[in-house]
């Protein structure tokens, strides 16, 4: 149902600040708003003055799903639901009134915010202020004006067609519309790190690919099915996209039978990169991006991330790297993918994790283990094994 014409103003973010490319960026967002909309209904979308608008074109649109939305949409800084009307101070008034009647009957101060994008209205930004906010003083007798610590703000802005009210505005995504930082293969696994890992890379503009590694019989479907679960989760801020499967059960057995166990971890997550950056090259992808986090195991100590990178050429993107797990659950929960996330399913990292892993390795005496390894081999023969699944909102 649409209530008094009720659509949603999307604030954008550091878009702003791009000077040249500006309008690249401001397209991108456009595009990525009007695709993610089409699940909620029909739905009018354009760009003025830094600003999209968001618009309703008849009454099948779903307006929660849509706000919700609009609200996981990188490069949008700040979301509102507002009322269109005349731009007239008596339509101003009379809008607020009926739009906001429940927050004044909650508020005992007020005060009216307004900003004049069109410069040739008659009446300047201060002005709007006094005068929608006298009329609506006197239309709440019960509500004073407080211009220093208000219960309610209400927003006035009056922009080319229309004049806008709205209660106060809250957070969006922020960062920059995905597509417009280029293209990076993600590692994905079960856990609570990588999926906010993925979060915040694409937070950054950056389009993602998925990869993630399953060694049946050790792992099960159901391991598997959350990780889809994950990706879809994240489709809601980071666009549709490919997840590839890749099979890693004869590599981690030929690493059991032929490596010293302190090094088990290592040498598999060598292999892990070198998978990924394979798929990344086909993929076209500049990046690879992980949920590593220093210190928080023996895999990830600062030597062990070196040695685990030495393997690719490629940078290899880790944002969670000087985050407290503390943060990392506080950001899984906001992003929604706590709950799936801590279901229990065992993950190839899991299976054959060595007693005493080694926490100062070098260099040479990985290679060294691995030259029991037919790597190529095992590289090959995996990536034969891969298929994929196309995950949508
Ligand atoms: P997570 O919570 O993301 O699983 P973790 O703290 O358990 O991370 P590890 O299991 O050592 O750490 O894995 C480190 C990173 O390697 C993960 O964040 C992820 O990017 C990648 N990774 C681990 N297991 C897999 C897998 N099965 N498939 C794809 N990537 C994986
Ligand atoms: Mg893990």
């Amino acid at each position: 149902m649409i209530d008094n014409n009720e659509m949603f103003l999307l604030k954008l973010g550091e878009v702003v600040l791009k000077g040249l490319n500006r309008r690249s960026f401001e397209d991108r967002l456009l595009a990525n708003t009007r695709r993610r909309m089409k699940s909620c209904g029909n739905f009018n979308v354009s760009l003025r003055q830094s600003t999209i608008y968001v618009e309703p074109k008849d009454g099948q649109c779903d307006m929660e799903a849509a706000y919700e939305a609009c609200r996981q949409i990188f490069g949008v800084a700040a979301v509102a639901r507002a009322v269109p009307c005349e731009k007239s101070v008596e339509a101003i008034v009379e809008t607020a009134k009926a739009y906001l009647a429940g927050e004044f009957a909650a508020a005992q101060t007020f005060k009216v915010e307004s900003k004049r994008a069109d410069k040739a209205f008659h009446l300047n930004s201060i002005q709007i202020s006094q005068a929608v906010g006298g009329e609506l003083a006197e239309a709440f007798p019960n509500v004073s004006v407080d211009v220093h610590k208000p219960d309610l703000t209400v927003y006035v802005e009056i922009r080319e067609r229309f004049a806008y009210v709205h209660a106060p505005s809250v957070p969006g995504a922020g960062g920059l519309p995905v597509g417009t930082g280029g293209h990076a293969v993600s590692l994905l696994s079960g856990g609570l790190d990588s999926p906010v890992s993925s979060w915040m890379i694409a937070r950054r503009g950056v389009e993602l690919e998925m990869v993630h590694f399953v060694s049946p019989p050790y792992t099960s479907q159901q391991a598997q099915d959350k990780v889809i679960e994950l990706a879809r989760l994240l489709t809601a801020s980071c666009g549709r996209m490919i997840v590839h499967i890749i099979p890693f059960t004869e590599i981690q057995e030929e690493i059991r039978k032929n490596c010293p166990e302190e090094f088990f971890t290592l040498i598999m997550r060598r292999f892990m990169m070198r998978l990924a950056e394979a798929v990344a090259k086909k993929a076209g992808a500049k990046a690879l991006v992980t949920g590593e986090s220093l210190g928080q195991v023996a895999s990830q100590t600062m030597l062990s991330l070196n040695v685990t990178e030495a393997v690719t050429t490629m940078p290899v993107l880790r944002p969670l790297i000087g985050m407290d797990k503390v943060e990392i659950i506080r950001l899984a929960r906001r992003i929604g993918t706590y709950d799936t996330s801590i279901l229990p399913y065992e993950d190839c990292c899991t299976v054959f994790t060595p007693r005493h892993p080694c926490t100062r390795p070098v260099l040479a005496d990985i290679e060294a283990a691995e030259a029991a390894l037919d790597v190529e081999g095992l590289v090959n023969k995996a990536l034969e094994g891969e298929t994929w699944i196309r995950v949508k909102p």
